[in-house]
């Protein structure tokens, strides 16, 4: 998503833009993505600097690091940058700020729920799904 400086209105712009995840190189080993981006920005000019209020949302998966299973959630974040001006700016890249503003975000172990009660360590049955009859408890 680019800027284009000179563009920007005294009232403010708004832009919205579907982003492939690919485009941004954001699946990882472990999450993936179910949708593209979809972000929304407001973008106002100041004499030296220019505002730019983010809003991400994409729907993310992953597999649950105790019960393996896979998962997807609804990601959203609001952000807002700053960029200085100068003479010289023509443009402004988002995709840089967006990329690094979304991978913040990843968890570093997924679950699926905060109380996902993992796999038995014996017999290997998901315990979310009720007791196992291997008798470990
Ligand atoms: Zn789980
Ligand atoms: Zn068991």
């Amino acid at each position: 998503m680019k800027i284009t400086v000179n563009q920007v209105p005294q009232e403010g712009l708004y832009l919205e833009e579907k982003i492939k995840p690919a485009e941004l190189d954001l699946e990882t080993e472990l999450i993936k993505f179910r949708s593209d981006l979809l972000v929304k920005t407001h973008i106002y000019r100041i004499t030296n600097a220019l505002t730019v209020e983010l809003n991400i949302e994409a729907i993310m998966c992953a597999n649950c690091s105790r019960c393996l299973d896979e998962f997807e959630w609804e990601f959203k974040k609001d952000v807002q940058l700053n960029f200085p001006l100068d003479i010289s700016t023509a443009f402004i890249d988002l995709d840089p700020d967006i990329r690094e503003e979304v991978i913040l975000d990843y968890p570093i172990k997924p679950l699926c729920k905060i109380d996902c009660k993992g796999l038995c360590v014996k017999c290997g049955k998901n315990k979310n799904e009720g007791g196992c009859n291997c008798g470990f408890t």
